[in-house]
């Protein structure tokens, strides 16, 4: 069966929550068919590269891998965000996400492929792998953005299966936070660990996936920058691509990744791009000092960068299957 058909097939039957190993493995298969047609001979050395938000070693791994096999980019993107959504330890990805100030755990994701389709899921309940089912409203319907209950009975037409987002450990800090509820929407260095990822294959095509539970405790339907395709995730298969982490509001008011984007079209190495859209906010007034953004960045050459307000954040670069940890420079030295 084609790889297209296969993935296409994995999502349709109610399989779609192993669809990262059933794509990888898939991938596997046929590069031992292929091994020595056409992937090999386009291969820069320089290439694949998987980047992503944050600390998540074993996610990137999983993306640098599959894209060392062949896979391409926007499905490697997927694998290796997946594996967040599908960590219980981290509170603010997928399954065991830091819910509403009501109890609810919604879901934000959007995707963007090499070829400028997108797709996005916003404020989704009960949907663990939702950057898979964003790429599923960027292939299977004429839209781009689901929201709330639209998603999630689409994901269920779709095979995911329902899955209860709310571990035991985030209900009982939420019942604990719901003891004195102050509703204060900050992002610190603890409380946001989004991931927003950008693969660039072995044909040097460019995509990326970005998931979050978004803020803690947040209203009943915030949605914030993370599924805005522009905001939280942009890519120009041409240039190159973004992804921001952090308060997604401010990403929001100036476009961060789309920014990001045109500044590298303008001329702009990926690390001047993200210094020039953290100063765009940082610019403004000093609010900056109370919430922390984060941005990466890589071009079509494959050179990559990243900036924050504030220290604290890092990235991960998967390339020549090697996988490192980048400290971010960032804006406020204080
Ligand atoms: N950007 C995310 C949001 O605003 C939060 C984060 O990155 O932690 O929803």
């Amino acid at each position: 069966m084609k790889r297209r058909h296969f993935i296409k097939n994995v999502s349709l039957t109610g399989v779609g929550l192993v669809a990262g190993n059933a794509m990888l493995n898939c991938a596997e298969n046929n590069s031992e068919k292929n091994e020595n047609e056409t992937i090999m001979t386009k291969t820069n050395s320089k290439f694949p590269i998987a980047i992503c938000t944050w600390g998540f070693a074993n996610a990137n791994a999983k993306a640098g891998e599959a894209l060392s096999k062949g896979v391409k980019a926007l499905d490697a993107a997927i694998i290796g965000v997946s594996v967040e959504e599908e960590n219980l330890k981290n509170t603010t990805v997928g399954k065991g996400g830091t819910p509403d100030r009501e109890g609810n755990v919604t879901l934000d994701a959007c995707v963007m492929d090499s070829n400028g389709d997108c797709g996005a899921v916003v404020c989704v309940e009960n949907i663990t792998n939702v950057a898979l089912l964003a790429k599923q409203v960027m292939t299977e319907t004429p839209h781009v953005i689901l929201a709330s209950k639209g998603a999630e009975e689409f994901a269920y037409r779709q095979g995911f299966e329902k899955d209860n987002l709310l571990t035991e450990d985030s209900k009982k800090v939420w019942e604990e936070w719901l003891k004195s509820p102050e509703y204060k929407p900050l992002i610190n260095i603890e409380n946001h660990d989004t991931i927003g990822m950008l693969c660039l294959d072995n044909d040097g095509d460019i995509a990326g996936a970005c998931t979050t539970s978004g803020l803690s405790y947040k209203m009943k339907g915030r949605v914030g920058d993370s599924p805005i395709i522009g905001s939280g995730l942009f890519v120009d298969n041409e240039i190159g691509g973004a992804v921001a982490t952090g308060m997604g509001e401010e990403v929001i008011k100036t476009v961060g990744s789309f920014l990001i984007v045109e500044l590298m079209r303008s001329g702009m190495s990926p690390q001047k791009a993200c210094e020039e859209a953290v100063h765009r906010i940082t610019n403004k007034n000093d609010k900056y000092k109370g919430f922390q953004i984060a941005y990466i960045a890589i071009n079509k050459a494959g050179d990559t960068g990243s900036y924050s307000i504030h220290k604290g954040f890092t990235y991960m670069r998967y390339q020549n299957g090697k996988n490192e940890n980048i400290h971010s420079s960032y804006f406020n030295k204080i």
